[in-house]
């Protein structure tokens, strides 16, 4: 496995690869990594000759009030488990080579923004879309994969490539949990023991939801049923609960084929996300 930290270095890398006739598949992260990651890793090398993955903990997506100092790091450990799984690329850049220069050009994202996560979180989207325009512009990969755990910013990455014309699919992954339920997370570390025993209520409220709206069919009472559960549960704050068509992210209706309900929960140093994706139509 090849660690590089620069741009221009990986460009040839990449034109070597596709010189060659490899097809390239891409797994953006954050860093911190943990079986999450390794499954988009997983599959990115199940189905592309080439896989290169990027650990870059991108400053634009964070609001000043945010975490982006505290965000977990550890690069030699990421470089280790990048390596099991099997990746060929680790792209590393500092902030410096992604961003010379401040200030320049942003991206805006449409009303699947305005919901969820996009409320608290005002500009949090924008540089999601900047950075990975950054990394389909460097790479260009055939194929790239994103986990279910962010919800909204699959949906609205799906958005970006089919408005702007990108020439790679993106691959939907399925959320890892840990044992007791509770979705794999860099910012799981940052719970207190005591927050980390209440931390699988969200997923338990969650699959509770779901059995209403699939007794009931009522979104009510469905949020209802999430918000009773976390609070008799889980001493963090709830950002929201919401239940929502996907991918569009609209208020659902009878004819829409999916949905997410999705929770976002504060606790005392991290915030978690979490959401289930329902097959509505039937
Ligand atoms: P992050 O490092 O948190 O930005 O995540 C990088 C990628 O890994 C994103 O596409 C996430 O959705 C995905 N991811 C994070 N946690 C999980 C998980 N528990 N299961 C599956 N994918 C995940």
């Amino acid at each position: 496995m090849k660690i590089i930290n620069s741009i221009e270095q990986l460009r040839k890398d990449v034109i070597r690869r596709k010189e060659e006739g490899d097809t390239i598949g891409f797994v953006p992260t954050m860093g911190y990594l943990h079986e999450g990651h390794l499954a988009l890793a997983k599959q990115a090398r199940a189905e592309n000759d080439f896989v290169i993955m990027s650990i870059f903990v991108n400053p634009t997506q964070f609001g000043p009030a945010e975490d982006y100092e505290k965000y977990p790091r550890n690069e030699q450990r990421d470089v280790a488990l990048a390596a099991g799984a099997d990746v060929d690329i680790v792209f590393m850049p500092d902030v410096k080579e992604m961003y010379p220069r401040v200030g320049t050009i942003d991206i805006t994202p449409g009303v699947q923004a305005n919901v969820l996560c996009g409320k608290t979180r005002p500009s949090h989207f924008d540089g999601v879309l900047k950075i990975i325009l950054k990394f389909f512009n460097i790479i260009n990969p055939d194929r790239s994969y994103f986990g279910m755990k962010d919800a909204q910013q699959l949906a609205i990455i799906e958005t970006f490539v089919e408005d702007f014309n990108f020439n790679t699919t993106i691959e939907r992954v399925p959320t890892k949990r840990e044992k007791d339920g509770l979705a794999k997370s860099s910012r799981n570390v940052r719970l207190t023991e005591q927050e980390r025993l209440e931390a699988p209520a969200i997923y338990e409220a969650l699959k509770r939801g779901k059995e209403i709206f699939e007794e009931k069919k009522d979104i009510q009472q469905t949020e209802d049923e999430v918000r009773k559960y976390i609070e008799a549960n889980i001493s963090g704050e709830i950002d929201y609960i919401s239940f929502l068509a996907y991918p569009s992210l609209e208020p659902w209706t009878t004819g829409d084929e999916e949905a997410i309900l999705a929770c976002a929960v504060q606790f005392e140093q991290t915030r978690l996300i979490d959401n289930l994706l329902l097959t509505t139509k039937g």
